[in-house]
This record gives C-alpha cells, structure tokens and sequence, in this order.
C-alpha cells in the first residue's frame, strides 16, 4: 500500500473521504470518537506517593529524625513519637502542596494551550488543537505550530522548522509534489508537515493524516516532554540556605552537647539541649511558604490576565528596568479603521468615497484581493490592518469572499514584517494581474508610474514629492500608512524580483489609537524607574506621533529607524540605547540586538513579541512577553508570560505585583527567620549560664509548624502596597540573605529572646521547671505571632493600615486560640507537658509578648518619619 507523500492530494482526499469543504459536524463527531484527542500521551509524572518519600530527603527532616531515633534509645518514647508525627505530618503538607502547585501550574499553561485554524463546513474556523481529527483541513501560517501530520494540499512559499523531529535547525522548503519512492526519509517528506514543526513562513492547506500518538513525533519521542519547572533563583538560594543551616546547626549542636557533657550535665538532658537548639533552628515552613505565595500570586496574576509560563519569572519581574514593547496592539487598541484614502490625487476621507468612480473602486477591490482577512459576523479573523482594508470595501457592499471568488488569486507572496511588503497574483478578466501592497517607503522605489483618471504616467520628482508629502501628512496624525500598487503581467509565477515595475493606485491610511490606559502605564513605569521603550515596524512619523500621545517619547531625537542600528557595533549600540525611546521600521533581528545592549548595560529587560520571528529576542530577553490574542504560537512557547489582554498596562501591572510578591515572600521569610533566632538565643542563654533546658522539642516544633506558618503565609499574601511602584528596581543580583537582612532578622531576635528569657527566669524563680518552660514557650509563642503584624512591612502598622490585611489577624487568632488550647485543655497540656499558669503569669506573658511589637513599631514610626 503506497503511503501518503506517493499519492495525489485528490487520493488522499478520497482515501480520507473529505471534500475541499472539509468535514461536517457529524462526521467530526464520528472521527472523535474512533481516534480520540489529538494529544500526546504525557511523561510520566512523579507520582504522589514519590513526591511523599521524597520530603524525607530533606536533610533538615533527617536531622529531625536522627534526633527522633536517639530519644528513642535515650528512652524518650514520648519525644520520639511527637517528632515522628510532626515529620510526617510535614511530609503530608509537602506532599499537598507540591501537587497543588503543579496543578495550579498546569492550570495556568492550560490557559495557553495551542490552538489551530481549520476548515469545516466550508467555513474557517479556530479550534483548539486537541480536536483536530484526521481528514481535517489544517491551515497553516507563520509563526503556527503543526500540531498534526498531514499532506499538502496548497502551499505558498511555505518554509518548515523541523528540527524538533529532524534535528535539522534550517527551515525546510515544502511543496505539493508527488513523492514516488517509498523509502523516504521523514526529512524529505517535502509534500508532508509533521506535528511538532512550525510555519516560519508562508501559508499551506493540509489534510490531516495522523494525530497524537500515530504521529512521527508520537513514534518515536512518544512521551512529551514534561521538562520539571525549574526552581526558582529564591529557592534555590533557599535550598542552599537551608543546607547550610543544617550543617551549622549540626555543629553548634555537637558543641553543645560536648561542653554540657564535660560540664557534667545528664546525657539525656545535653542531649535535650542539643535537639531543641535543632528544632529551634530550623525554619521547616519555610519552602512551603515560598511555594503557596508563588502560587497564589501567580494565580492572581492570571486573573489580572498575565499567564505565567515559567515560575521564576514572577522574581525576575520586580528587578525589570527596561520594557521593550509593540506598539501595535499592545501600546495601541490595534482596532484598526481606515480614515483617509489618497487616490487620483485627492485625499478623500474613508465615508466619502464612490465607487462610481473607477479608480475609487478599484483600490478598495485591490486591497481586498490583496489581503488574507475575513470579516465574520461574531468575530473577524486575520491581522487587524488587514481586517481595517476588508472592511473599508464592506462598507461600500464589496463582499470579500465573492470579490475573491470572482478575482480568483494564482500565487502570492504573503506579508512578513522584514519585507514589510506582500503581493497577490489574481486572474482579473483575463488577464494575471501582479497587486503589491506595504509600506511606503518600501515600495516606493519599486513604482515606475502612477495612474489617476487621466491615465497612467511616469512617476515624476513632481508626482513622487505628492505622495512622500501626503504619506508624511498621513503618519504626522499617528496614521499607520499602506500604499496600493500592481501591474500586469503574464508570467503566472511570481517570485520576489518580480515585485518592480509599479502602477502606484493610492495610498489607505488608518487609525490605531493608543489604549486609555497606556499613558497612565508609562507615567507609572517612569516613576518606579523603568524605561519603557516602544519598538515598532511602523513609519517613524507615526510611532512617533503616537510616543507623544503616550508619554513615552519627549523628545523626537529619541527615535531612531531600524536601519541606523545596522551601521552600529555592538559597543556604540550599547552607548545608543540609553538615549532612544522608540524604534521604528524595525525588523525582527533589531529587537534582539536592542535586548542584547541593555543587558550589556546590566539592565533586566521585558520584551514583548507576537511573530515567529520574535522567538529569539523573547528567549534573549530576562521575561519574554507573548501576546495571548494576536501572538502565533512559537512566540508564545518562546516567552516565560503571556499576556491574555495584549495590553501594555498588563505588564506594568505584573512588575507591581512581582515587586509585591517577593518583598511579601521576603517579609515573610524575614518574620519566620527572626522568630527561629529568638528561640536559638533563649537556648544559648540557657545553655551558656547552665539553666534547664528552655523548651521541649514539641514546643519548639508546635511554634514552627502551627502558629508561625499562619502569619507567615498571611505576611505572603499582604495587599499591594502603593509605594512599591515608587522605588527604584530591585538589583537581580543582590542576595536576598545580606547583610542588613541579617542584622534586621538578629536584632528583632533578640527582642523576643529578652522578652522569653524574662519570662522563663521568672518561672525559674517559682522554683517549678515546667512552669518555667512553660512560661517561656508560651512567651515565645505569643510574641512570635505578635511579631506576624511587625513583618508585614517595613512601614509602621499604622501607615499600611492595622486592617488592611484581613488575613493576619486571622492568623494571630487562630494561633492565640491554638496556644490556649495548649495551655488550658487538659488533654493537650499533658501531651504539651505545660504546667496550669495563674492570671498573674498569664498576664506577664501577654505584657511581655507585646513589647517586642511595641518596640519594633516605635522605631518603625521614627524611622519612617517624613518618609
Ligand atoms: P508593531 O511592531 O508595533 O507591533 P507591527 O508589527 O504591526 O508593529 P508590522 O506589522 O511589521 O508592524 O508592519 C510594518 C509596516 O508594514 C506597516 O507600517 C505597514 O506599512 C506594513 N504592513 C503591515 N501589515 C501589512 C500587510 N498585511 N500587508 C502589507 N503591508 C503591511
């Protein structure tokens, strides 16, 4: 049996049983069933109960179990079975919300799953990839993933990367060529597309021969990559400093133990000492933590229509300096309308043409045969320019699908924003008529003649100088300006020499006004030290015009072409880009060198991107920006955010929230941190002036897991805060352990440490051990949720406001209530072993945990005096 690429597009189409209409409904129903999703069966995921195993790794649990084991031969059965409960019930909370989170980011990529066009019911419909049957007629265009494999039916200058199946990084050129040999690479397929590939150029009709796991790239990878996230920079240094953490303690431990033993103390009271510095020491919700903020944040992001793809850039977006942006679409409302006509030299407004008048009607005719854009009654499909010139003949009744059917296209050059040119070959009454429509100044040189109702002439200095005036006039009011042209011809094939020799028709100018909210967006990037810069492939006049409007732009010096950039070495670039805010007629391997000089300069730079082409300046980029709406889907694989809006003001919204996410993330850390420093002093103290031990290790342990993780996670989710977006950004390279953190974290240690040692020597002086540690876990335990209010912010409480932040008080509610348990329900003090407190001890601890908060908010409003 010949296989496909050695039969005709009409057997396979026979073979499949699809007409050029494509399928009906019914029978794609029909095909669903019988072959399933089209999707590629998924890696393997660790499973739950391997994420589970895997808490235990942790050197931090281990520790905690070796301890659990020596209390167990020291005869400590009661403290060996709460560490146990405590670790695995840390397992069990590592386990929830590790799958948790990859759910939620599962979720999020599901956000931006692959859509793909097709043709059913003779009509051109977008659908998502997954319901793409075999028989299906694929469409394909730059910047589209393949996601099936099939045989072509129709292609236009259709150039394939398939390197993810071939190896191959070059794009390959396709056709639809009968292939005789049966013996034929995947590789020299050239009639074939296959899933996995994509359009760097042209356009193709496909009929679809296989789908998910009967494909070539289901063959042979069969399991998709389900490459693991990557850990974030934070938690990685995280991790690190978890490691040395343990190794610290391991040895301070050792240290302990061995004076206290030379001291002569009991071995299982050194050994006590050693296991509560241990536990003291470590922060064991302190990775969890880090996971639910991001997680929370980067679902509030999605919902504020930012889909992160990659965790790590929720960080790297507090620490943006640069913002490259498109300008159309992103900075614009890209809802293009035509305003003005240029045509047998009168300038015409868009409501007052007549289609009476030949040359009138002809324009509107050329730029819909000319354009790939359908109008449809809910949604119009194709790029908005050319939507805007389809429209433009609708309001004068020409019927793009008719007016095509009736001018049937031969061959075409399709437009890529390098060329900035596209060219249609149509059978018009006989005859092959060559239409060129783009940028004025592209195609200027190519016109030979002009044509107005006299005729058609030479194109003169005089008549040159008319349309170079009205295209300035045009792009002066922020119009974004394509030129009409075409020519007869008889050769049927058109190649891109061909593009000369033009009857210049008329100019179509059309409006594109900036969204409200971009002004606002770039005030508010100025202030919080970040320079937005616009990068477009309009003319000059009007990306500038529309830089102006914007606030973008002060100064017209600032704007610079794209060719400019090519006469300059990467050094002088680097020099350059610091004074330009707006790039015109840019191509898209400007935009990487543009990426690449402010990254010399050591900024951090967002870049937006919709084209095929954009992919390399998106991955160059520190956050790669895909556009949800208009962006193809290499551009979105490419980015590590995707914007659901399109909308500039989305980015700056998302630079506010990644500033308030990790300075939240920061806070909380410094909270959980300086409450463990507390507890490592109390336990020095004691151990330095040969006192009991302090805490039990359950104590120790009921702070850590229960009480301290509410305000933490509570700190994680603090409002944004207004100012975040007045600070300058944050340098990427500055660790989030330095050296002021460090000394904040020590000295807000200490004040609860003094707080829990008076306490404790209090109880010390009842002569009752156990009301002593009592006391002093009690202290320790209130002061540290107290605390939970200092921490949300570097700002007194009274300035960010005592309730602005609902879930803190939650928090310290909850964890009061969980300590009194502790402390007055008989069945949990016994396994708590606290002792039964008077009101007047009572009332010490609550005056006593107070006054680190009070200390701390004192300072806090001196400092921030006048701030
Ligand atoms: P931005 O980079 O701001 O998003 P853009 O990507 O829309 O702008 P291009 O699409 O590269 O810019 O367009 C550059 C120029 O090419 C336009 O100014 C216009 O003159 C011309 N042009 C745009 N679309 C078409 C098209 N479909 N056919 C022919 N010419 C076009």
């Amino acid at each position: 049996m010949s296989e496909y690429h050695q039969q005709s597009s009409v057997e396979v189409m026979e073979k499949l049983d699809v007409t050029e209409k494509g399928l009906n409904n019914q029978e794609v129903q029909i095909r669903q069933e019988e072959y399933g999703p089209n999707a590629l069966e998924e890696g393997k995921k660790t499973s739950t109960i391997a994420v589970f195993f895997a808490q235990f790794k942790d050197l931090l649990v281990i520790i905690l179990m070796i301890a659990a084991i020596i209390s167990l031969l020291l005869g400590e059965v009661e403290s060996t079975i709460v560490i146990m409960i405590v670790v695995i019930l840390n397992a069990v909370l590592g386990t929830v919300q590790h799958v948790k989170a990859e759910q939620s980011l599962d979720n999020l990529k599901a956000l931006t799953s692959p859509v793909a066009k097709v043709k059913r019911n003779n009509k051109i419909m977008e659908i998502p990839s997954e319901e793409i049957v075999v028989g299906d007629i694929l469409l394909l265009e730059a910047g589209d993933y393949v996601s099936a494999d099939g045989r072509l039916l129709e292609c236009h200058n259709l150039q394939i990367n398939e390197s993810s199946l071939t190896g191959e990084s070059l794009a390959v050129e396709k056709n639809t060529d009968l292939i005789k040999d049966d013996q034929v690479a995947t590789a020299d397929k050239s009639n074939m597309v296959f899933t996995g590939s994509f359009v760097t150029n042209g356009r193709g009709k496909v009929i679809v021969t296989a789908i998910g796991m009967e494909t070539e790239i289901g063959k042979i990878a069969n399991l998709l990559d389900t490459a693991k996230e990557k850990k974030t920079p934070l938690q990685v240094s995280l991790d690190h400093f978890g490691e040395n953490l343990a190794l610290g303690i391991s040895i301070i431990c050792l240290f302990i133990f061995t004076i206290d033993m030379i001291r002569g103390r009991e071995i299982v009271e050194s050994f006590m000492f050693a296991v509560s510095l241990a536990v003291a020491a470590i922060p064991e919700a302190l990775s969890s933590i880090v996971t639910i903020v991001l997680a929370f944040g980067t679902q509030k992001m999605a919902k504020e229509n930012a889909i992160i793809r990659k965790l790590f850039a929720v960080e790297s977006l507090g620490s943006v300096s640069v913002i490259c942006s498109d300008k159309t679409g992103t900075l614009t409302q890209n809802k293009m309308v035509v305003q003005q006509v240029f045509v047998n030299q009168k300038i015409i407004p868009q409501d007052q043409l007549n289609t009476e008048h030949e040359m009138e009607r002809d324009l509107l005719l050329m730029a819909q045969l000319c354009s790939d854009a359908i109008t449809g009654e809910k949604k119009d499909i194709g790029d908005p320019t050319e939507i805007a010139l389809v429209k433009l003949g609708r309001n004068y009744q020409l019927d793009e699908v008719a007016v095509r059917e009736k001018y049937p296209r031969l061959a075409e050059i399709p437009f890529d924003s390098d060329r900035k040119l596209m060219s249609t070959l149509n059978r018009v009454d006989q005859q092959n008529v060559m239409i060129t429509k783009g940028a004025l100044d592209v195609i200027l040189s190519r016109i030979a003649k002009v044509e107005t109702s006299t005729g058609i002439s030479f194109l003169t200095e005089e008549s040159r100088k008319k349309i170079e005036d009205v295209n300035e006039q045009f792009s002066k009011n922020g119009l974004r300006v394509l030129a009409i042209t075409y020519k007869n011809t008889n050769n049927q094939s058109i190649d891109l020499n061909d593009e000369n020799d033009l009857i210049f028709v008329g100019l179509i100018a059309m409006m594109d006004p900036p969204r409200e909210e971009s002004k606002e967006a770039v005030e508010s990037c100025i202030q919080a030290g970040i320079k937005p810069v616009m990068i477009t492939g309009d003319h000059k006049i009007t990306a500038t015009a529309i830089a102006k409007q914007i606030g973008i732009l002060k100064d017209s010096s600032e704007a610079i072409e794209g060719y400019e950039i090519e006469d300059l070495t990467d050094e002088q670039l680097k020099e350059k880009v610091q004074d330009v805010s707006v790039y015109a007629r840019v191509s898209p391997e400007h935009k990487l060198r543009i990426v690449r000089a402010w990254q010399d300069n050591g900024k951090v730079v967002a870049m937006t991107g919709d084209g095929v082409n954009d992919a390399p300046a998106l991955k160059q980029s520190d956050i790669g920006v895909a556009m949800g709406i208009t962006g193809t889907e290499v551009a979105k694989d490419a980015s590590s955010m995707v914007l659901t809006d399109d909308n500039f003001s989305t980015i700056v919204k998302s630079i506010a929230n990644g500033r308030s996410l990790y300075a939240n993330i920061k806070n909380a850390i410094m909270f959980l941190l300086s409450g463990n420093a507390g507890a490592i002093f109390v336990v020095l103290y004691a151990t330095i002036f040969a006192l009991p031990v302090p805490f039990a290790p359950v104590h120790l342990l009921f702070i850590n897991l229960l009480t301290d993780s509410l305000p933490a996670i509570a700190i994680g989710l603090e409002p944004h805060n207004k100012k975040i977006m007045k600070d300058k950004p944050r340098n990427i390279h500055q660790p989030l352990l330095n050296k002021k953190f460090t000394t904040q974290m020590i000295l807000e240690g200490i004040l609860i440490a003094i707080s829990t040692i008076i306490a404790f020597q209090m109880g010390l002086s009842t002569g009752d051990n156990v009301v002593a540690t009592t006391m002093a876990f009690a202290t320790l335990c209130l002061s540290r949720l107290i605390h939970g209010f200092n921490s949300r912010s570097k700002e007194s409480i009274f300035s960010i406001g005592v309730f602005s932040n609902k879930y803190t008080w939650y928090a310290f509610i909850i964890g009061t209530l969980s300590l009194h348990a502790v402390l007055f329900l008989p069945g949990l003090s016994s396994v708590f072993e606290v002792a039964k407190l008077t009101t007047y001890q009572l009332g010490f601890i609550y005056v006593l945990s107070f006054m680190p908060f009070l200390i701390n908010q004192w300072f806090k409003v001196l400092y921030f005096r006048g701030k």
